[in-house]
């Protein structure tokens, strides 16, 4: 009987919508799946981005080789451009998942270095220990892949991001047949996309967001239309552009990477469009508003992005205004529905009509519902599961879903980041844990771990609490009393009182020191310190940032 092992490590995407990550390991070498980020909450302050703990793969960086990309989207690429500065291996995937990706490590300065190649629909090709397949599946955005895995041990199935789209707009479905196949080989393990696994039925087309788009264009011939959305979604642009085409007005794209990837995805072939539609954004004005078709980046409420410019009245080019109506062609990624309502109520107070996915169905989703998971399943009919990219209720869901398909439950694992599974002949079974914490990116101090990150939520949430005060060393007494002042209280009678018995009780623990023979700067401010926290935290439930200056004279 084979004694080979194979070992995978989930480094990020289990327990959260983000930072997809995993390492597949077989005598000794890594090939890594997807290197993705995730956007921060909102008490995530000064936070721009928050990536997997790298540390892991870098102590191994000798073993890794290759990484491969299921699909073009951020939180499966957005982590790359940390990733490849300590592990330089060639990156595989599709050539649109690629360009994108390519497109931001050039952003970075660091794509000249690197190792990129491209892999057609339904290849398979020998990457480190592993044969991988490349099985075309319907996203929200072309080209993307599941993966096979052929190993010692059995076949792996990757499902990547997916959905079941019958009537996709550019006619590439999933490749049912080959998953279907892989299952009548035999699959030793599936891990899939439990994103919508809560959700009954089948995700709506992608082309049935054109009919929705068609309808309301053709209600609106007088108006000038703007449509948002993510800049990735290729056949969303599509659509758009057809419906626009249709109605003899001409298209503006609007954003940075909007207008990036419409350049890409044209080169490639992949989205359709005369150059002769496409105006300038500087010649907007000289068309009336029914001759024209803005496109632009923004729909997750980015503030940065077009439309929160847009909504703000500071974009460059043009300005939206009673005359316009604005679609927001997406539905917000956790997180994110502040922002977007922040732009929706902004968006209405420059009198524009506004139109979004609560009301008018002018949206898909990518991932696949528990309709189509059951017929993933049916597929592939795998001996082990475990339910991967989903927030841990998603998993969970998925989990039950495996079971009630026939996967026996002692062979579905639920893993969280940094959870080891091992894969030999006999089945699986667990192999420990790694480090796969959040690391978090702040745009402007660089790396973070979670130190400053606590004091910034304590300083917004609680405020800062200074302490000064001088102590003459040589006759071991308080020269001037410790006085406590605060930023960020609301500095009412209670607080003022407050204030006063912390300034009390640092001076009896700080003469008490200095009786007991203290003499030392930094211990005496620990005294201080001490007190405060002791009196704020315990007796009034506050933790603010605690500074004592205590100076030694
Ligand atoms: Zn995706
Ligand atoms: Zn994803």
């Amino acid at each position: 009987m084979s004694k080979e092992k194979v070992t995978i490590t989930f480094l990020g995407g289990l327990g959260e919508i983000g930072r997809n990550c995993m390492a597949i390991e077989q005598n000794g070498r890594i090939v890594v799946v997807d290197a993705g980020l995730m956007f921060p909450e909102p008490n995530m302050y000064g936070i721009d981005l928050i990536l997997p703990d790298f540390t892991w793969l870098r102590d191994r960086r000798d073993k890794v080789d290759g990484i491969v990309l299921t699909h073009g989207h951020e939180d499966h690429t957005g982590a790359l451009r940390y990733l490849v500065r300590d592990v330089n291996v060639p990156i595989y995937g599709a050539a649109l998942t690629l360009g994108f990706a390519r497109h931001r490590l050039e952003e970075a300065k660091l794509a000249k270095d690197l190792t990129f190649i491209e892999v057609a629909d339904r290849e398979r090709r020998k990457i480190g220990p592993f044969e991988i397949e490349f099985i075309p599946v319907t996203h929200s955005v072309p080209s993307a892949h599941a993966l096979a895995l052929h190993t010692a041990v059995g076949i792996i199935v990757h499902s990547g991001d997916f959905k079941l789209d019958l009537t996709p707009i550019d006619g590439r479905r999933t490749d049912v047949a080959r998953l279907a196949a892989l299952g009548d080989e035999g699959v030793a393990l599936l891990l899939a996309d439990s994103t919508n696994a809560e959700e009954a039925g089948f995700t709506a087309s992608e082309s049935s967001v054109g009919g929705a788009l068609r309808r309301l264009f053709l209600e609106r011939p007088e108006r000038r239309m703007v449509v948002a959305c993510f800049a990735s979604h290729i056949h969303r642009v599509q659509q758009i552009i057809n419906v626009a085409v249709e109605q003899q007005r001409k298209v503006v794209l609007f954003g940075r990477s909007m207008e990036a990837n419409v350049k890409l995805a044209r080169k490639l072939n992949l989205l359709h469009a005369d150059s002769s539609i496409f105006v300038d954004v500087d010649a907007i004005d000289q068309y009336a508003p029914g001759q024209i078709c803005v496109i632009c980046t923004g729909s997750q409420g980015e503030p940065m992005a077009a439309l929160s410019k847009l909504s703000r009245g500071d974009a460059r080019g043009f300005s939206v205004g009673s005359l316009d109506t604005v679609i927001l062609s997406s539905h917000p990624i956790p997180g994110n529905e502040w922002c977007v309502g922040r732009v929706i109520d902004d968006l209405h107070r420059t009198g524009a009509e506004v139109i979004h996915s609560s009301h008018e169905p002018v949206h898909a989703s990518g991932h696949a519902r528990q309709g189509e998971l059951r017929t993933f399943h049916q597929l592939v009919r795998p001996r082990s599961f475990v339910p991967i990219h989903g927030e841990y209720r998603h998993l969970i869901h998925h989990a039950d879903l495996a079971i009630s398909m026939g996967v026996p439950s002692k062979n579905v694992w639920i893993c969280e980041d940094g959870d080891v599974l091992e894969l030999s002949i006999a089945g699986v079974r667990r192999a420990g844990t790694v480090p796969a914490g959040f690391h978090y990116i702040d745009g402007t101090a660089g790396d973070l771990d979670e130190a400053p990150l606590e004091d910034r939520r304590m300083l917004a949430e609680h405020g800062v609490l200074l302490i000064t005060g001088g102590i003459d060393a040589e006759r071991g007494e308080l020269q001037q009393r410790a006085v406590v002042s605060t930023r960020g209280w609301f500095e009412g009678e209670r607080d003022k009182e407050l204030l006063l018995m912390t300034a009390k009780a640092v001076n009896e623990a700080l003469e008490e020191a200095l009786e007991k023979g203290e003499r030392d700067a930094g211990a005496l401010n620990k005294v201080a310190q001490k007190a405060a926290g002791r009196l704020v935290g315990g007796k009034y439930r506050r933790q603010p940032v605690i500074l004592p200056a205590i100076a030694l004279h």
